[in-house]
């Protein structure tokens, strides 16, 4: 990491960091990314959904990302930051390693981690039964039978899906949590709703067969999908003063050029809120690239 004045630090090496990186280096302006690669979510995935690359394991499409960001200039260092902080323009970034870095514009790229039911058994399974997304994996699970668990809007409208595909879908929620209309949706359709109730277990030997509720009735199926919301990696960020969604009060608010409340800040992919998608990573890390990329060099000339 040099001691110089980076033009542009990205905070995140998934897809939106990256993406946020080769557009931003190709304006000719410094780039800094920093992160872990093994922290990004598409890390472990299968990607099935996304356009444009071969195969669809995410280790290769971040390994083919970062190769293209490091032939653009673009550098990086595999730390995560442990604070950020403004003073007159310039925003000064502290890695894990101790030392600090100094930058005319920042973007935010974190990402998110998903809400776990914390059953002994479900880290296990993921991958093999246990899903966190239903646009990523609902077509794994055709003509089977699956559950949802959740109790808003997310996870209604992800039963709503696998219908779609799924021969039986059950929603198993504590205590229901949507507007009207949704609600009235649900009931029409043919979900197997069980509310009040918690899944106390997930049974399986190499992958899903089942689950049992806290009433002690046991369901079979293969597919469990936790649909409980996300943790935000927003308070580094909260810290600084950037604006969340008025809404939900969990992701980072941003307009369509990706900028944030405060000059100089940009933010882009699962940080700024669902679709948790590779696809609008990407975009997003793209416009965010651009912009802070003009910005900086609008800062240098100033
Ligand atoms: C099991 C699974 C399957 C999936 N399947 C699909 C699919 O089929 N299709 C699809 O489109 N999407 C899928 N996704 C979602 C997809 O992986 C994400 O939408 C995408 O990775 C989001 O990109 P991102 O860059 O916003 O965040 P991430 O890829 O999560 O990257 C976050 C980065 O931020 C870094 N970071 C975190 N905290 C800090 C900090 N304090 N300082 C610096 N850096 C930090 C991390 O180290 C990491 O490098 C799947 C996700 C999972 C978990």
């Amino acid at each position: 990491m040099n001691e110089q004045m980076y033009d542009v630090i990205i905070l995140g090496r998934g897809p939106a960091g990256i993406q946020a990186a080769i557009h931003a280096a190709r304006r000719k302006v410094s780039v800094l990314v920093l992160g872990k690669l093994r922290k990004s979510s598409a890390f472990g995935a299968h990607i099935e959904n996304y356009c444009c690359v071969d195969g669809d394991a995410g280790a290769d499409l971040l390994k083919g990302g970062y190769e293209k960001a490091l032939s653009a200039g673009v550098e990086f260092v595999e730390e995560d930051v442990t604070a950020l902080t403004e003073e007159d323009g310039v925003f000064t970034v502290a890695p894990e390693g101790g030392r600090t870095v100094t930058g005319r514009a920042v973007i935010l790229a974190m990402g998110i981690s998903r809400k776990k039911l914390d059953l002994k058994r479900e880290t296990e399974f993921v991958g093999r039964g246990v899903s966190y997304c239903t646009d990523c994996d609902a077509g794994f699970y055709r003509g089977q039978t699956v559950a949802v668990i959740g109790c808003e809007s997310a996870a209604v409208s992800s039963a709503l899906t696998m219908l779609l595909y799924a021969k039986g879908v059950h929603l198993v929620c504590e205590a229901l949590d949507v507007a009207d209309e949704l609600a009235e949706k649900m009931k029409r359709s043919e979900i197997i709703l069980h509310t009040g109730r918690r899944v106390t277990e997930i049974i399986g030997n190499d992958a899903v067969k089942g689950m049992v509720l806290d009433d002690g009735s046991r369901i079979d199926l293969t597919g469990i999908f936790i649909v409980l919301g996300a943790k935000g990696a927003v308070d580094l960020a909260a810290e600084l003063g950037v604006a969340l969604d008025a809404e939900t009060m969990k992701y980072i608010a941003t307009n369509k050029k990706q900028e944030t409340n405060i000059a100089g800040i940009y933010a882009a992919g699962d940080i700024c809120g669902p679709p948790w998608q590779v696809a609008k990573a990407v975009g997003e890390g793209c416009v965010a690239g651009l912009e802070a990329a003009a910005y900086a060099k609008r800062k240098k000339d100033s």
